[in-house]
């Protein structure tokens, strides 16, 4: 019998974290949970190694905890640009990495990928649902038969609601997605559809498509899951019951599938599929950051480091919902220069926040 997969969660009192521990849990004989990493938060378990964010020393002992030779997998779910460091950490290591927290690839695509390529075959696998189910499409298929991804997007909770004064939109309407049970960054950037645009940088640095060859459908039922076009006209899709323990399970256990990772899905009872264009003129952050992409450098650094802050100012009060994309747009075009190299991100990140930080505090007044 071979030996347990060894795994350290990073997130785990997250939604997707707790869910990764449910996934461990339900299958011993298979992983063995050798660490755990949580914000202030208590984690509610143990493990070999626990490292909080709060204690003193804190990024050195995740650093540890991830590299350590018992550490085969880390999965990465601590929300937003502090997942950058361990994610390096543990690649350099040569370890495995279940990826959930897409701004690592949206923040410094080619460095990680590169350090992904040294780290051999399959080092990241995909957790966000889209990316795992463009993973599942492309297995066994030719690089050079992929025309287009198509990633789904549920739209959001406005969406539907084309009467409706973006301006006006509060904390609690933002919060309130149609689909998914999420962290309140990724439920709010899910309704400007900023976490569509931060997928698209993921979905093209994770799978070396190009950008203009990414697009987005709006499909509200979130039971397509994305698809892949190919050369010969063929459309491939991954569908199912919207549950991320099915992309954790599987960046887990892969190549193979584990029985039972989910209840199967109904067809019937989910009746029809619907797909409409995105309206592009709406919401467009989209488009901005398919731009801040093809510009490259530090350009989505920016983007997204001015974006966490822009949330977080709207999640406060101080900031309109209607004012975060274009926050986010006003950053990138006050932003000079900056290199891709792991230096030459962090401090456009520090720069971008420092900025949104400043225009905020002016509305605010
Ligand atoms: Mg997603």
């Amino acid at each position: 019998m071979r030996r347990p997969l060894s795994i350290a969660v990073l997130g785990a009192t997250g939604s997707i974290g707790r869910q990764a521990l449910e996934v461990i849990d339900r299958f011993p004989d298979r992983f063995r949970l050798f660490g755990l990493a949580t914000g202030s938060s208590d984690p509610g378990r143990s493990a070999p190694v626990v490292v909080r964010a709060s204690d003193p020393d804190a990024e050195q002992r995740l650093e540890a905890m991830v590299t350590h030779p018992d550490c085969d997998l880390v999965l990465v779910a601590i929300p937003g640009a502090r997942a950058l460091r361990p994610s390096i950490a543990a690649l350099r290591a040569q370890k495995k990495l279940a990826l959930a927290t897409k701004e690592v690839l949206v923040m410094a695509g080619p460095l990680v990928m590169r350090l992904a390529a040294e780290a051999g075959h399959d080092a990241i696998r995909p957790v966000d649902s889209e990316h795992s189910a463009i993973w599942q499409c492309l297995w066994g298929e030719r690089p050079e038969s992929v025309r287009r991804l198509i990633l789904t997007a549920s739209g959001g909770p406005f969406w539907s609601r084309p009467e409706l004064d973006l301006g006006e939109v509060t904390v609690a309407d933002a919060l309130s997605h149609p689909r998914w049970s999420m962290g309140p960054k990724v439920t709010v950037d899910s309704a400007t559809l900023m976490n569509k645009g931060l997928e698209l940088i993921e979905g093209h640095q994770l799978f070396g498509i190009p950008l203009d060859r990414i697009d987005v459908a709006i499909h509200r039922q979130s039971f397509v899951h994305s698809l892949v076009e190919f050369v010969d006209g063929s459309l491939k899709a991954q569908l199912g019951n919207p549950d991320m323990r099915l992309p954790i399970a599987l960046a887990l256990s892969y190549p193979e599938r584990l029985p039972g990772a989910v209840p199967p899905s109904d067809l019937a009872e989910v009746g029809r599929l619907d797909f409409e264009a995105l309206d592009r003129s709406r919401f467009v952050a989209v488009d901005l950051c398919r731009e801040a992409a093809r510009r490259g450098g530090a350009q989505p650094a920016v983007l997204n480091a001015a974006n966490e802050e822009a949330v977080a100012a709207f999640l406060a009060g101080n900031l309109r919902f209607s004012a975060i994309v274009p926050t986010v747009e006003a950053a990138l075009a006050a932003f000079s220069g900056g290199g891709e190299d792991l230096d030459g991100i962090l401090e456009a990140d520090r720069w971008a926040r420092e900025w949104v930080g400043a225009k905020v505090g002016k509305v605010r007044k």
